[in-house]
């Protein structure tokens, strides 16, 4: 017998049909006797029609109210998935947030998730009976009111219910069959992952991939749960149940580094293009400086990800590289215009047709030479790198937005991930 947390997202309980593919996913675990708590998100584009309602009746408004909107879109899913579940003859009850109860801070529409009791959901799985709790939500203790978790925060409720619950295992189901060695609509010899570190699936989403939400990983890897990527639209009979040292037979399972027995070097290619570089052409160099240029940046609240500071000829004047999400470049500019009065005289150039190239891998920390090769299989493609940030696990380096995918074949290529 294994407790199990199961997440389905939005495309999974996308109408009723979706809704009752899943409860065959929890009829199969229930039957082979595991204790299923189930974590929902709203039915697909639900959040959004609400965040959209939102705003149509105000732009300015007020968080607690936004809150009471857009957590209504899991209740949906949660009450029809409980629904579904009895008429299969299951014992099933659905539970929102306040009702757990999941207490969460006050920060409405990114309310962090404060503690958990889930003594009333164990007990009922004595008798048992399926838990089906609204993801996304919790309640502010102080003004008893509900709060949101942010966007993609149903991951994180999952996560945080099955560390509340002691689970085995926090599958979460989505519509891809686990983490790929890079996106397979560019690399058709993409290859599922069998495993995955935590560190490694947090690049992976700080970087973009969507499979699972940054803070859900975070969480996974402070509490040690094992969470486990699948897909919903696998027939749920074709699929094994939950059993415990078979886990990653399907799926990803991200799990501690030390589970990964053979493990690559490489694990991963990952690509963004919402990036946009800007440089500072030929800033004063002296002390001081890049506070100067990145303080107001800061106050901005605009995250600057990629730095290069080089030095010109003359040896008073540094040109200054850094990158922007694409979407805060209007914003950049007009804040660099705004603070120049402190920088001091610059020339400024931008552009968001580049492209950030990042390789993954904890085998980095003990294999020299993993930097070397891929900027020597760039330049034989002729890919010019303008700039590079490493961490102990990462290298990522921006290019021309027009050379992303060549770049991503080629490292996908020498790094070995190719399946055969
Ligand atoms: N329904 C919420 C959203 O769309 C939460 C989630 O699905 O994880 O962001
Ligand atoms: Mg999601």
């Amino acid at each position: 017998m294994a407790v199990v947390v199961m997440k389905f997202g939005g495309t999974s309980v996308a109408n009723v049909e979706r809704i009752r593919n899943v409860a065959r996913h929890v009829k199969r675990e229930v039957d082979a006797g595991n204790k299923v708590c189930v974590v929902v998100s709203a039915m697909s584009g639900v959040t959004n029609q609400l965040v959209a309602y939102v705003r149509e009746a105000s732009l300015l408004h007020d968080a607690r109210e936004y809150d009471a909107v857009v957590a209504t879109g899991e209740q949906v899913t949660a009450g029809l998935l409980a629904i579904v579940l009895q008429s299969m003859g299951l014992q099933a009850r659905s539970w929102q947030g306040w009702q757990v109860p999941i207490t969460a801070s006050a920060a409405h529409g990114s309310a962090r998730i404060t503690g958990i009791d889930g003594s009333e959901i164990l007990r009922r799985f004595e008798s048992d009976e399926v838990a089906v709790v609204t993801g996304f939500q919790g309640i502010e203790p102080e003004r008893q009111r509900v709060a949101t978790l942010g966007r993609g925060g149903s991951d994180t409720s999952a996560v945080a219910m099955a560390v509340a619950l002691k689970a085995d295992v926090c599958d979460i189901y989505t519509d891809v069959d686990g983490v790929y060695t890079t996106d397979p609509r560019i690399v058709a010899k993409a290859k599922r992952l069998p495993k995955i570190s935590y560190e490694e699936m947090l690049e992976m989403a700080s970087l973009g991939s969507k499979v699972l939400q940054t803070r859900s990983v975070e969480l996974a890897m402070n509490h040690r749960m094992r969470v486990r990527v699948l897909s919903s639209f696998v027939a749920p009979e074709a699929m094994a149940p939950v059993r415990l040292g078979q886990l990653e037979d399907i799926g990803t399972v991200v799990c501690d580094e030390d589970e990964i027995v053979e493990s690559q070097v490489v694990s991963g290619i990952a690509y963004v293009k919402d990036e946009a570089k800007v440089t500072l052409i030929k800033v004063e160099d002296k002390p001081g400086i890049a506070a100067r240029i990145f303080g107001p940046l800061a106050d901005a609240n605009i995250n600057v990800d990629m730095i290069v500071q080089s030095v010109t000829p003359d040896g008073k004047h540094t040109d200054m590289t850094f990158t922007v999400q694409a979407t805060e470049l209007p914003r950049t500019l007009e804040t660099l215009k705004a603070a120049k009065s402190e920088i001091g005289e610059f020339e400024i150039q931008s552009s968001a047709d580049v492209a950030k190239i990042s390789v993954i891998g904890i085998g980095m920390r003990s294999h020299a030479g993993v930097a070397a090769l891929m900027f020597k299989a760039l330049s034989d493609k002729g890919i010019n790198i303008l700039a590079i940030t490493t961490s102990e696990i990462k290298i990522s380096v921006l290019i021309d937005a027009a050379y992303a995918e060549l770049a991503v074949r080629t490292l996908h290529s020498i790094y070995g991930l190719d399946a055969d």
